[in-house]
C-alpha cells in the first residue's frame, strides 16, 4: 500500500507541470496550492479505499488543473438563453438595456444621491427618483417601489387591510411557483381571505353579497400562469370600481406582469396595460420590474395618493425597500419607454420579441452547416417552433421561433445539453423530441458565432480526451 503513495507526486513537483504552471497566470497561486491539496487529499483516500488507482503524474496534473479551473468557475456567471423562454426565472428574466447597465455602473462606483434632494440639501424617499416618470407614463397619482411583486402584494395587504377581509374571486386564487400562494401572502399579511364565487364563474353579486363592514379591500389578480377557458364569468375593473366606491373599500388589482407596450403586436394577448388599470379607476395597481417591463427585479406599486402614502409609511416599505442599482436601473429603464420610436430597439426583451422570423430563419441557416460538421454532431436542422414568454406569463401562447435541432454523435442529447451548460460561455438550450434546440427567439444575434464557438470548444475536447 505505502508503495503505492510513493508514485504519487509531490505538491511542489505538481506545481512545476504545464498545466498547473499554465493555471498559475490565470488563478492566484494560493488557490491552486489549496486545490493541489485538497485533491491529492481526496486521492489517497480513494486510493487507500482502493476505489481508485494512481494516475501518471502527466494526467494526474491534467486532472487536477481541470478540476481546480472548474471549482474555481463563480456560480453565477453569464448565460447565453437559447432555451425560447423569454422571461426565464432561472435564467434571471428580463435582461437589462445599456442604458440600465451604464447607470448602475455610473451610481455603484462612487456615492449617489439617492435619499438626498441635492436643490434643497434636504432628506428625500428613494422612491421619488422614479416617481415623475411613472406618473407620466402611466398616469397615476403616486407610486412606491418595493423588493419584488411578491413583496409588493404583501405590503399592500398588510398597509391597506390587515386585521380585515379581502375579497378575491376563487377562480384568482394563484400558486406563481415556488412558495407565492396567495392565500398564504394573505395570511402572512393579517388579512382574512373571504373567497367569492367558484373557480370558473364569478358575478358581481357574489362580490355585493360579500362586501361589508368587514371588508378592507377587493383584490383582483391576474391569473398570470394559468387559464380558465370554457363556461365561464369574471367581473370587470370597472365594475369592481364602483362597488368598491359605494363602500368606500379600496380596489387592488395585481396585474403581474404590467405591461407599458402594447404586446399584441407580437401575438400576445391578453396581457393587461398599467395604464389601462389605472384609467379605469383601480386604487392599487401592483405588477414586476422584471417581466414584460423588461427592467431590473423589483415590485411596482401605482395608485391614488392617500392609499400609496399608507403603503410608503408601513415598517415593511424598510424590509422591502430596493437599492441604489435597482433605482438607477429602474429609472433608466422607464426613460426608455418616453421614446416610442426608439424604445423597441433599445430594450433587449422588445427587441427579441420584435425579431423578425425570417431573420431568425437566416441566422439558423447560417450556423447550422457550421455545426452539423463537427466531428460530435451527427445532424443538426433548421426547424421551426414555439417560443414562450415565460416567467409566469401566458402559458397558452407561444411566440413563432426558429431554432437549430441538434442531435449528438455519440452521447446521450443530456449529455450534449450539459456540455454546453457547463461550458464557457454557458449555453442553456431545450430539449425536445432527443433533439439539442438552439432557439434563436431569445439568442442576441452577436451572440450567434460564441453558440458555434462552444458548440466548437466541445468538440475539441472531446477529440483530445481520446
Ligand atoms: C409574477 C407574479 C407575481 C410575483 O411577482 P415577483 O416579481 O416574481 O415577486 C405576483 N402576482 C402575479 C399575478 C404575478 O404574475
Amino acid at each position: 500500500m505505502s508503495n503505492v503513495f510513493r508514485r504519487i507526486p509531490s505538491v511542489n513537483e505538481l506545481l512545476e507541470s504545464e498545466p498547473l504552471k499554465r493555471l498559475t497566470e490565470r488563478a492566484s497561486r494560493t488557490v491552486v496550492v489549496n486545490g493541489v491539496r485538497e485533491f491529492l487529499g481526496r486521492m489517497r483516500e480513494e486510493v487507500s479505499a482502493a476505489a481508485a488507482e494512481v494516475p501518471s503524474p502527466s494526467e494526474l496534473a491534467e486532472r487536477i488543473a481541470e478540476w481546480i479551473a472548474r471549482a474555481e468557475q463563480p456560480a453565477l456567471r453569464p448565460v447565453i438563453n437559447a432555451t425560447g423562454v423569454l422571461l426565464h426565472t432561472g435564467l434571471g428574466r428580463a435582461p437589462l438595456a445599456e442604458e440600465a447597465r451604464q447607470a448602475v455602473s455610473e451610481m455603484t462606483a462612487g456615492y449617489a444621491s439617492v435619499e438626498i434632494d441635492l436643490a434643497s440639501g434636504k432628506r428625500s424617499q428613494r422612491m421619488d427618483v422614479v416617481d415623475r416618470t411613472l406618473k407620466q407614463l402611466t398616469g397615476c397619482e403616486a407610486s412606491a417601489v418595493v423588493n419584488n411583486n411578491a413583496g409588493a402584494t404583501l405590503i399592500v395587504l398588510a398597509a391597506l387591510a390587515a386585521g380585515k377581509e379581502v375579497i378575491v374571486s376563487r377562480g384568482q386564487l394563484v400558486e406563481i411557483g415556488g412558495s407565492f400562494r396567495l392565500p398564504d401572502v394573505m395570511q402572512q399579511g393579517h388579512v382574512v381571505l373571504r373567497e367569492v364565487g367558484t373557480t370558473n364563474k364569478t358575478r358581481l353579486a357574489d362580490y355585493e353579497r360579500a362586501v361589508g363592514e368587514a371588508t378592507g379591500a377587493i383584490l383582483r389578480v391576474h391569473p398570470s400562469n394559468y387559464v380558465i377557458r370554457g363556461f365561464t364569468e369574471s367581473v370587470g375593473l370597472e365594475e369592481l370600481v364602483a362597488l368598491g366606491r359605494r363602500h368606500g373599500v379600496p380596489v387592488i388589482d395585481d396585474i403581474g406582469s404590467g405591461g407599458l407596450w402594447d404586446f399584441t403586436r407580437y401575438g400576445i394577448e391578453g396581457e393587461p396595460l398599467v395604464k389601462e388599470s389605472i384609467a379605469k379607476g383601480a386604487d392599487v395597481v401592483l405588477f414586476s420590474g422584471d417581466k414584460l417591463l423588461g427592467g431590473p427585479q423589483c415590485g411596482i406599486i401605482l395608485g391614488k395618493r392617500t392609499w400609496i402614502e399608507k403603503i410608503r409609511r408601513h415598517p415593511l416599505a424598510r424590509a422591502l425597500r430596493v437599492d441604489k442599482m435597482t433605482l438607477a436601473a429602474l429609472h433608466a429603464t422607464l426613460q426608455l419607454y418616453l421614446d416610442p420610436d426608439t424604445v423597441e430597439q433599445r430594450l433587449p426583451l422588445l427587441r427579441l420579441l420584435a425579431t423578425p422570423l425570417e431573420n431568425l430563419r437566416h441566422r439558423a441557416e447560417h450556423m447550422t452547416p457550421q455545426i452539423e460538421v463537427l466531428p460530435n454532431v451527427a445532424s443538426a436542422q433548421v426547424v421551426e417552433e414555439t417560443a414562450y414568454l415565460g416567467g409566469g406569463s401566458v402559458p397558452t401562447q407561444g411566440l413563432p421561433t426558429v431554432c437549430v435541432a441538434v442531435v449528438p454523435a455519440d452521447g446521450t442529447v443530456d449529455d450534449l445539453a450539459a456540455k454546453l451548460r457547463t461550458a464557457v460561455p454557458a449555453v442553456v438550450g431545450r430539449i425536445r423530441n432527443d433533439r439539442l434546440l438552439i432557439d434563436l427567439r431569445t439568442v442576441f444575434a452577436e451572440q450567434d458565432t460564441q453558440v458555434v464557438e462552444t458548440f466548437r470548444s466541445l468538440s475539441k475536447s472531446s477529440d483530445s480526451g481520446r
